[in-house]
């Protein structure tokens, strides 16, 4: 183990983490991200964040014509390194927070860093169905979707049949804000009954174009070559849960509304406060969590909102409080 200590060490490298460096970095904090590892945990997670999962950024400001996810991604990266942010390839896998004494974190090569502040800024990753062609047209762009309010407004979806898969509130929600845009909105559920809260599922069922196909799940999802060359969806293969019975339901696009999962799990055991679902509970309306010099940002604090521009803006407040906690523990 070195005995350099880090004034702050950033885990994750999405909007929330790049964000964090870049206001770390020109503080001459000289701040080291740990990006994280691809892998599917079973939802998918990647360097760069949720956001590599999607063709077409449409509502980020300062890009009137759109970005891809990825694109806008390496340009977030580029302009943290522009100021010295320096990058480990790395997953944090442990950490061990201290009182007294610098903080400890453990990479998944077994190597411990220490560090006297920590922006926690790993998401929460889009549960999906892990279907094979529902991953290869979400990420191509082809019609796959897990986020309604990010991708719901796209051309390709408008005056379309779509649908929803989930039962919840957040289905609910996304099929909601579908109806706006598409033809008709089905909601896939694979019960007779919906978990979502009374009041939500009204507020959908009372849209003259929302439907619920009962006891059905998504078993595969269909596509073909579009006018331009590209595959896009044209369906989805449904089984009924109760007799087993295969059908087809023709839709221009499907939406995965089945939960996210808070990327948390490395600190089981921390003493870190996590709600019911695993998300870091800040303090003070700040990114303050209830250990001293440890922050939070993004997705992995946030339910709620969930977009790149809310994970960006608290990435930029957790550098800020970080900074302004180095200085009052002396350590800047
Ligand atoms: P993430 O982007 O999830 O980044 C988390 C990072 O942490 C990743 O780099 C991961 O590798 C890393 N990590 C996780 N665990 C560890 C660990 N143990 N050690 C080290 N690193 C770790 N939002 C919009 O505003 N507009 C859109 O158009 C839009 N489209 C979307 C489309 C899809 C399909 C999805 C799923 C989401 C979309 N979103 C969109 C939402 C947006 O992607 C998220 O709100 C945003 O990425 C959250 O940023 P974040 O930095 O908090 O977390």
């Amino acid at each position: 183990m070195s005995d350099h200590v880090h004034n702050v060490v950033i885990i994750g490298s999405g909007p929330a983490g790049w964000t964090a460096a870049i206001y770390a970095a020109r503080a001459n904090l000289d701040p080291v991200v740990y990006t994280g590892v691809a892998k599917q945990t079973p939802a998918i997670q990647l360097p760069g964040g949720q956001l590599m999962l999607t063709t077409d950024v449409e509502n980020y400001p300062g890009f009137p014509d759109g970005v891809t996810g990825p694109e806008m991604m390496q340009r977030f990266q580029k302009q943290a390194e522009r100021f010295g942010t320096r990058v480990e390839p790395r997953d944090i896998v442990r950490v061990t927070f201290h009182d007294t004494k610098p903080h400890e974190l453990v990479t998944d090569k077994d190597e411990t860093i220490l560090a006297h502040a920590i922006i926690i800024a790993t998401g929460a990753t889009a549960n999906w169905l892990g279907l094979e062609n529902e991953q290869r047209l979400a990420r191509s762009g082809g019609g796959v979707s897990a986020c309604a309010v990010c991708d719901g407004a796209l051309p390709m979806f408008r005056d379309k049949p779509l649908a929803v898969v989930g039962g919840g509130d957040s289905a609910m929600e996304e099929a909601t804000y579908l109806t706006k845009f598409a033809s008709t909105v089905y909601i896939i559920h694979r019960r007779d009954e919906l978990r979502a809260s009374k009041i939500m599922q009204e507020r959908f069922l009372e849209k003259p174009n929302a439907k619920v196909l009962w006891n059905k799940g998504v078993v595969d999802v269909l596509s073909a070559k579009d006018e331009h060359g590209h595959e896009v969806i044209t369906g989805v293969q449904l089984k009924d849960t109760q007799t087993g019975e295969v059908s087809t339901l023709e839709v221009g696009g499907l939406f995965v509304a089945i939960g996210h999962t808070p990327a948390t799990g490395f600190l089981a055991d921390s003493g870190i406060d996590l709600d019911e679902k695993g998300y870091v509970i800040l303090r003070n309306r700040s990114t303050e969590t209830n250990i001293s010099g440890v922050f939070a940002a993004g997705d992995v604090a946030d339910a709620f909102y969930r977009q790149a521009i809310t994970a960006a803006g608290t990435g930029c407040q957790a550098a800020i409080d970080a900074e302004h906690w180095l200085a009052h523990h002396n350590h800047i």
